[in-house]
């Protein structure tokens, strides 16, 4: 028989097919992770509820905003190549819409390069600093169907945020929707399907839901978006400032007083490490959207 669930956790079903049929895939910070027998998507399951996630993001254990300055050089250097695969597919920029922007180094960059800049993040604290301190039109909050109109953005980014997102599904609709036909989305996640991506991104408290290219190729498919390409995304790193890390912190803490004397005496060292443990997906909204099955 069922055990009920403890207050804070809620069970949920497969956000890809809708099965509930899985087995266990991992079990880290007391929550349990699950890959679907039906389709093969990891997810977190039980998880925390919405009032629970809510309560994290604003509580500064999550994106705190040192830490993201801290990497700002590197941030640079990896958003600077997403933004190169972006304009080669639209060269003479357009409107972009950056979902999860944190402190707004992508969306800066971006800004530079010649795009117009919006944003959408859900840490009021990051909102605020990319309002206040880089002058950037970003809004405080969740991306909803009625945010911004239909059809508004060449390229939408979500960079390190549909991992965390409640119902990643939805949200690649409303992506879809406010995309403008033959409009670019550039998501940038961890692969799960990857040694490192096992290693080192299973966080069930912050992501909960696992992408493999097969995963994901699906989840943008029934979103109704035309998938482009997928392929591993290295990041750069600042070594020096890895000590701070949620993701390396844990193997860095060892070394943790050497970081902090060589990032004092040589500032940023940034460097690309060849892990492997992200992958970026391109996908393109059709010029003229097929209506899906049962639609008028
Ligand atoms: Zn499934």
């Amino acid at each position: 028989m069922p055990q009920p669930l403890p207050a804070g956790l809620e069970s949920v079903g497969c956000a890809l097919c809708g099965g509930d049929r899985t087995r266990p895939f991992a079990r880290r910070d007391g929550l349990q992770v699950v890959r679907c027998v039906g389709c093969g998507l990891v997810y977190v399951n039980p998880r925390f509820d919405a009032d629970a996630v809510l309560r994290h993001y604003n509580s500064g254990q999550s994106s705190r905003i040192q830490y993201y300055l801290d990497v700002e050089a590197a941030d640079r250097w990896s958003f600077a190549e997403l933004l190169d695969v972006a304009e080669r597919l639209r060269p003479a920029r357009g409107q972009v819409l950056d979902i999860g922007p944190n402190i707004g180094t992508g969306l800066a960059l971006a800004r530079e390069r010649g795009w117009q800049t919006r944003g959408i993040e859900i840490n009021e604290e990051a909102a605020r600093h990319c309002r206040e301190q880089r002058g950037l039109e970003v809004r405080s909050g969740t991306l909803a169907e009625d945010t911004y109109p239909p059809d508004s953005f060449d390229l939408v980014l979500m960079a390190d945020v549909i991992e965390h997102l409640r119902d990643p599904l939805g949200m690649l609709g409303i992506v879809a929707h406010v995309l403008k036909p033959g409009g670019f989305v550039m998501i940038s996640t961890p692969n799960i399907a990857s040694w490192a991506g096992r290693l080192l991104q299973v966080k069930p408290e912050e992501h909960l839901y696992y992408f493999t290219p097969a995963t994901m190729t699906g989840m943008l498919e029934k979103a109704g978006l035309e998938v482009l390409d997928q392929q591993a995304l290295d990041r750069y790193h600042n070594l020096t400032a890895m000590v701070y890390s949620t993701t390396c912190g844990s193997l860095f803490q060892v070394l943790a007083p050497v970081l902090r004397l060589a990032h004092r005496l040589l500032g940023d060292v940034i460097v690309k490490l060849p892990l492997r443990e992200n992958l970026l997906a391109v996908a393109r909204k059709p010029d003229s959207r097929a209506r899906t099955a049962g639609a008028p």
